[in-house]
């Protein structure tokens, strides 16, 4: 590769810490994938006229089109190339229009992808100077063998499922780069120049591969951010959520209850004589009958509701579906029919049980408070009526 001008390494330099100065500031991921293609299209920055981001998901199978930056057609190309230069938009500018919404147009282009992903091992047969080459087998392909590439004779095309109907775009003039980080790929970037059909030159992929590597930080950043969170949320033994989510929710739930004038229903279960459990089999043993009654909890409810472990031996259930009173009683003695009937940590079927209360309210009269007392009160009727039972709350 012949040496770059000094003149071109200063644009590279000072474009590169405008985004990086851009991407620092922030960890939502949205936002710095924004930033990172506003890079890759800007005239102050790497000028392609479009960039597309396929983003892997978490278990490396597929990637799937995250966020577009460009304009739709070569009128709106136009169009936005004007705008800038009457304007004299500079990249600093651009970034910060992010907050106002994104600038005009630019979101368009994202959702002509919307929906469409790529299998980590699709097929895609080497290719030449073809035409029609499906992005898929380019973005394939450079995730497998983590490797960039450019042409300015392959054309490639994006056909929408029929079903999805939507219009195909075409690609020329382009350039793919896979994201690594530590040899795993979190996504890839596509680029194109296919409004004014400019030839990409070999010197340019080095500014694609720094952007490249700054936008597999920042994904890894996010995603390191995003588990942080969830982490934060669950319960360490059991895995279900904790107390302290579990109260946040409840009253997000509450709110969304009232909003659509449903019912909220709270099941609190507590384990039988959990200390014997205990004091003649261990604490490990105790520990394995939480973790499998906390599993049995969240297979049986349905995905919308919510399990946490409340606190040492105590679960609750909230039940968002607008349960009855009758329904949610019904639910609350399947689970604890259900735990007697398997065996727990190592101890046989019927050895370990739990006593359930629960409190079904009403869209106008849900409150927090009032609902946990309610359904602890039903709990305490049960253990008092000599456990292993489900109590209906009482208002
Ligand atoms: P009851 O039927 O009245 O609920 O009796 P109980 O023995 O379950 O009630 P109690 O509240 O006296 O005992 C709860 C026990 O739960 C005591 C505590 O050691 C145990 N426990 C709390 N957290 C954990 C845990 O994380 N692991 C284990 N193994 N035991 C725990
Ligand atoms: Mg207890
Ligand atoms: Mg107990």
């Amino acid at each position: 590769m012949t040496a770059p001008k000094p003149e071109q390494l200063l644009k590279e330099l000072r474009f590169q810490l405008t985004v990086t100065r851009a991407m620092l500031g922030t960890l939502d991921l949205d936002q710095v994938l924004f930033i990172i293609l506003s890079g890759i299209t800007h005239g102050g920055g790497l000028n392609f006229n479009r960039a597309f981001l396929f983003l892997a998901d978490e278990a490396g199978r597929e990637l799937r089109a995250s966020t577009a930056v460009g304009p739709t057609s070569k009128e709106e190309a136009h169009r936005i190339w004007e705008a800038m230069e009457e304007q004299n938009l500079d990249l600093n500018q651009l970034l910060s229009r992010y907050e106002d919404g994104g600038a005009a147009g630019l979101h368009g282009l994202s959702k002509q992808l919307l929906g469409f992903s790529v299998p980590m091992n699709a097929t895609a047969p080497p290719h030449g100077d073809e035409d029609d080459v499906p992005i898929h087998a380019l973005v394939a392909r450079s995730a497998q063998q983590k490797e960039s590439f450019f042409s300015n004779e392959l054309k490639a095309i994006y056909q929408p499922p029929t079903t999805a109907g939507g219009e195909s775009l075409q690609f020329s003039h382009l350039a793919v780069v896979p994201l690594l980080r530590d040899e795993t790929v979190l996504g890839v970037i596509l680029v194109d120049n296919h409004y004014n059909k400019r030839a990409v030159e070999k010197e340019e992929m080095r500014g694609l591969h720094t952007l490249g590597n700054m936008a597999a930080i920042a994904i890894e950043k996010a995603h390191l951010h995003q588990r942080l969170k969830e982490m934060a949320a669950l319960d360490g033994l059991t895995g279900v959520f904790n107390r302290r989510h579990y109260e946040m929710r409840l009253e997000q739930e509450i709110a969304r209850a009232k909003r659509a004038g449903r019912s909220l229903s709270l099941a609190f279960f507590d384990i039988d004589h959990f200390k014997s459990c205990n004091d003649n089999h261990g604490h490990e043993c105790g520990d394995k009958v939480l973790k499998d009654l906390a599993g049995v909890l969240e297979r049986r409810v349905r995905a919308e509701d919510l399990v946490a472990r409340y606190g040492g031996e105590e679960f609750v259930v909230l039940l968002t579906g607008g349960a009855t009173e009758e329904e949610a009683a019904k639910v609350t003695e399947k689970l604890r029919a259900e735990v007697e009937s398997m065996a727990m940590g190592d101890r046989p079927a019927g050895e370990v049980t739990v006593s359930g209360g629960v409190a079904t309210l009403q869209a106008s009269e849900l409150e927090a408070g009032q609902l946990f007392r309610l359904a602890d009160k039903a709990l305490y009727k049960a253990k008092q009526g000599g456990r292993n039972r489900v109590e209906v709350a009482t208002t």
